[in-house]
């Protein structure tokens, strides 16, 4: 079986998978509005497809309830539209597009969704690795890729373990995942995902320079990055969430069989069914361990 890397090209041909939040929960109250932020991801997009003729963007929308592909550069070429301003207007009705059909899908869950509902981050990192596993699959040369995380709203704790085998495969293919956080509050999930993959994870200051942001940082293809001096975390959150109440946690017990997290003790692991016959103190009475 040939490797991955054998097929990649000899110059620096970036494959960039933009996941983009689109929370309408969390852009309601945004010291950046959606449309500005739109505007610099567009010029962001553009600028990456202009570095290399050979680069591809792929842009994916994650919502509330669903997530989806909004935008293309293969699509976009192959379509034979040389207009930049057509191409990315209709990128722009497909984002609004999907943004109503996400509020439709949220209020026919009858979830009720609150300011700090999470946006389907995991289901987003899944569709950008399926579509870098079908690049890999396809053609006699691929370009190097990457994933680029535009977070805004909260984590959802629920979503730990989906998000966890989304680093970790993310890892094994060997794919950086990048983070921007355009929110208030650092993530957690982003902070682990660019540690363990080898990206680079940022939470501008300024966001109304967000391009700039984007452009210095998140545009340097994975060659020219040995050569920069990149911001680097400076520390991580490596908090998990217990399986049974999918809360974050500081300590908790690990089932030694499979892995599984859980904030209490419990004689039977309900994710592999393993029995422990030990008796495990009390977290709570233990002292100076936290
Ligand atoms: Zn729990
Ligand atoms: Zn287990």
């Amino acid at each position: 079986m040939t490797s991955a890397h054998s097929k990649l090209y000899s110059d620096d041909v970036s494959l960039v998978v933009v996941i983009v939040d689109t929370n309408p929960f969390f852009w309601a109250g945004a010291a950046l509005p959606f449309a500005d932020f739109f505007g610099h991801l567009i010029h962001f997009v553009n600028s990456l497809l202009l570095l290399n003729h050979l680069n591809q963007v792929v842009v994916i929308a994650a919502g509330v309830s669903s997530c989806a592909y909004v935008f293309d550069s293969g699509n976009a070429a192959a379509s034979g539209s040389p207009d930049v301003a057509a191409t990315f207007a209709k990128a722009s009705r497909k984002v609004e597009e999907f943004v109503k059909q996400d509020a439709r899908d949220t209020a026919g869950n009858g979830t009720v969704a609150g300011g700090g509902a999470a946006s389907l981050f995991s289901g987003a990192l899944s569709l950008a690795l399926c579509y870098i596993q079908r690049v890999f699959r396809s053609g006699t040369r691929h370009p190097q890729p990457r994933i680029l995380c535009l977070q805004g709203s909260p984590d959802g704790p629920e979503q730990y373990v989906a998000v966890m085998n989304s680093i970790f495969s993310a890892q094994r293919s060997m794919v950086p995942i990048d983070s921007c956080i355009v929110g208030t509050q650092d993530s957690a999930f982003l902070q682990q995902a660019s540690y363990i993959t080898g990206g680079v994870y940022l939470k501008p200051q300024e966001l109304s320079g967000l391009f700039q942001y984007l452009a210095a940082v998140f545009a340097s293809d994975l060659h020219s990055r040995a050569f920069l001096r990149l911001p680097k975390t400076l520390g991580v959150d490596f908090r998990a969430s217990c399986f049974c109440h999918k809360k974050t946690i500081d300590m908790g017990y690990v089932c030694s069989v499979c892995l599984s997290i859980f904030c209490k003790y419990h004689k039977k692991c309900s994710t592999c069914g393993s029995e422990f016959s030990r008796v495990m103190p009390d977290l709570n009475s233990m002292p100076d361990q936290k």
